[in-house]
């Protein structure tokens, strides 16, 4: 028989003597069979030189171990050697079980004994030898079972075997580990309602049942919408309904007369807008037409000296008179006409009258400026002789801080030929000024640029 103490052997229970009994007692002159230490069948036989006295080989090695006497002769000095004879005989012996006295009927050789307890099994050898035996669950939770209850409790009852989860048959682990960790946070376990409605639903469609399922969900009334403000079980709202017909009619009539009152309402009001939206088109198009018959004016407007009895008319400046070839009116000695302007609006039409060579005293040396009437549009409504003032100016074309200045002053003193309406041709042959305005030699560089002086007629004063 293979022993192996080492392997078996913890610190508070050594392997010592069989506990068994045997079947016939054994022949005592011949083999002593019980260890006097332990007081069990002798394992693996171990002679004394002293007394001649045998003991299981860890009882009396234990002895030595801790330096006591023979447990039989008291000697203190002695050995001890194995008793292969006096085991060969024992091991031979047949015994019944030590688990007789449980209702194990096994008998057979001493060496055998350990074979059939099978007290340690390897895994696949679990269920093999004698079922009184308690062993080791293989799952390794700690618990001892007899052998003919081993199976039971690791198919049934133990915590550590394996275990999947039935619910989501997804999640697999120990017991333990499924029944305390998982199923609380299983989606697919089976909870009760929290309304108390009687069903077990799947924890992860609970929200769902208690909105659209469960019977004792409060629910809105289905004309909650149209004034009903019931609020019932969901079990309730049937009955709720069957009963309150002709209430639910008659919100459903007011609800659809208010919602053509208010159709009819937008659409007046649409009617409206559209009418609106005609007579600002209207008032569009009569505003386009005035701004059209004001262009003329506007116009005018452009010709004008804008400054009239010192009050400005407006923000635009007066025209700019601009007259180019200068050089060649020199020579020719000509008289040289500006553009027409208007002295303000529907006012006095009038242009100047340029001697670029100087007429009368001014012949050869000066430029001459006179101001001439001319046939106007307004001629009919206005105030005829001319009273009143008129300023016109050469300008500074350098940097604009020199425009020189002239007044000519229509009063009873000057023949009335200056300031008569105009009735034969175009403008009046006589122009009342300055035939000594500017000095040749004043002109340049100021007031001559590229061959071209300019005008302004910047003032008028009416009397
Ligand atoms: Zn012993
Ligand atoms: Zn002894
Ligand atoms: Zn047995
Ligand atoms: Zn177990
Ligand atoms: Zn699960
Ligand atoms: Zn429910
Ligand atoms: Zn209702």
């Amino acid at each position: 028989m293979a022993l192996n103490p080492n392997n078996q052997q913890q610190a508070d229970k050594r392997i010592i003597g069989f506990d068994c009994e045997f079947v016939e007692p054994p022949p005592e002159r011949y083999v002593q069979s019980e260890c006097p230490v332990c007081l069990q069948i002798i394992r693996e036989p171990h002679q004394v030189t002293c007394c001649g006295k045998k003991f299981c080989k860890t009882c009396i090695e234990h002895i030595k171990s801790t330096k006591k006497t023979c447990p039989t002769c008291n000697e203190e000095e002695f050995s001890s050697f194995a008793d292969k004879s006096s085991k060969q005989l024992l091991y031979s012996l047949k015994v019944r079980c030590s688990h007789q006295k449980d209702g194990c009927e096994w008998t057979g050789e001493l060496r055998q004994l350990d074979g059939h307890l099978n007290t340690d099994p390897q895994p696949e050898k679990q269920l093999d030898g004698c079922q009184f035996v308690e062993i080791d669950c293989i799952y390794k939770c700690g618990n001892q079972q007899q052998r003919r209850y081993i199976q039971n409790h690791q198919i049934k009852d133990c915590p550590k075997r394996p275990f999947g989860c039935e619910h989501c048959h997804d999640y697999k682990s120990t017991y333990d580990d499924v029944t305390n960790n998982h199923w609380p946070v299983c989606g697919s376990f089976p909870v009760p309602c929290p309304n108390q409605c009687g069903s077990t639903i799947q924890r992860q469609n609970i929200d769902s049942h208690v909105a659209d399922e469960c019977p004792l969900t409060t629910i809105n009334c289905d004309f909650h919408h149209i004034g009903c403000a019931v609020k019932l079980p969901r079990q309730d709202m049937p009955e709720h309904l069957r009963e309150n017909l002709l209430t639910h009619i008659s919100l459903l009539a007011s609800s659809h007369a208010k919602q053509q009152a208010e159709t009819t309402q937008q659409r007046e009001e649409i009617t409206k807008q559209q009418d609106k939206i005609t007579s600002l088109e209207a008032e569009n198009r009569i505003l386009k037409t005035k701004i059209n018959e004001l262009e003329p004016m506007q116009q005018l407007l452009k010709t004008a000296p804008l400054i009239v009895n010192s009050r400005p008319l407006g923000p635009l400046e007066p025209p700019v008179l601009t007259m180019t070839n200068f050089q060649q009116h020199k020579r020719d000695d000509d008289q040289w006409y500006s553009p027409p302007v208007y002295t303000h609006y529907q006012g006095y039409k009038i242009c100047l009258r340029v001697d670029a060579n100087g007429c009368n005293t001014g012949k050869g040396t000066h430029v001459s400026v006179y101001v001439c009437f001319m046939r106007g549009e307004f001629d009919d409504s206005l105030k005829w002789l001319f009273r009143g003032a008129i300023s016109y100016q050469i300008l500074d074309q350098v940097d604009g801080k020199g425009h020189k200045t002239g007044t000519d002053t229509y009063d009873d003193k000057i023949p009335d030929k200056y300031c008569t309406r105009v009735t034969e041709g175009e403008r009046s042959k006589n122009g009342w000024g300055n035939s000594k305005f500017i000095a040749h030699t004043e002109l340049e560089p100021k007031y001559l640029q590229n061959d071209t002086l300019l005008f302004q007629i910047n003032k008028v004063v009416l009397k």
